[in-house]
């Protein structure tokens, strides 16, 4: 059983108002979205196409796998695919921002990159979980400690295709 944190249309409503931050923050600027696969996807799909910017996507991979525990495990990152950032403005996209061990270490990576500027964007912050110090440029919801599903995020790697972040019930 699932129990519905954040409805789909509360999902979409708040991915109108990033994208119009967004927007005006970046002023018909290029941008390069770098999307941290596989939770992002989602996001990223709902995202890029709210965005009347010239609009280029890129992909890295990130997984530290963990199941539901909330220890983080070690962190992989898969950055094969990316193109050259250098000069360009990139907002990395992920679904979520719990310890912070992911982004601070795509940061210093995408920073050697020498882009023209870095920004993160996440849709979800767990409060009470950070240990790395990052503050996102773009967060879409805060939520509580609680083990989250859907919209991306996964358990074992289903649930991706819900429309809405629940949480998962024993
Ligand atoms: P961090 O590196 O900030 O600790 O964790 C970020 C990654 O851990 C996220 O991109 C996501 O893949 C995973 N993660 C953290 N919390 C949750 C959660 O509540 N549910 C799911 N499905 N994944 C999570
Ligand atoms: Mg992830």
């Amino acid at each position: 059983m699932v129990e519905v944190l954040i409805s789909a249309e509360q999902i979409q409503k708040r991915v109108d108002e990033l994208a119009r931050k967004i927007m005006a923050d970046y002023d018909h600027q290029p941008v390069t979205i770098v999307g941290v696969l596989t939770g992002s996807l989602l996001f990223l799909a709902d995202l890029m196409r709210r965005l009347e910017l010239p609009l280029r996507i890129a992909l890295i991979q990130a997984s530290s796998y963990r199941g539901t525990s909330t220890t983080a495990g070690e962190l992989h990152v898969q950055m094969d695919l990316l193109p050259d950032l250098s000069g360009r403005h990139v907002l990395v996209l992920d679904d979520i921002l719990d310890t912070g061990q992911t982004l601070a270490h795509l940061k210093v990576e995408l920073e050697a990159m020498k882009p023209a500027s870095l920004k993160f964007g996440v849709l979800l912050r767990k409060i009470g979980r950070q240990e790395l110090h990052l503050e996102p440029d773009y967060i879409g919801f805060e939520i509580p400690d609680k083990f989250v599903i859907g919209y991306g995020l996964d358990y074992n790697d289903e649930y991706r295709n819900l429309p809405y972040i629940g949480v998962l019930q024993p």
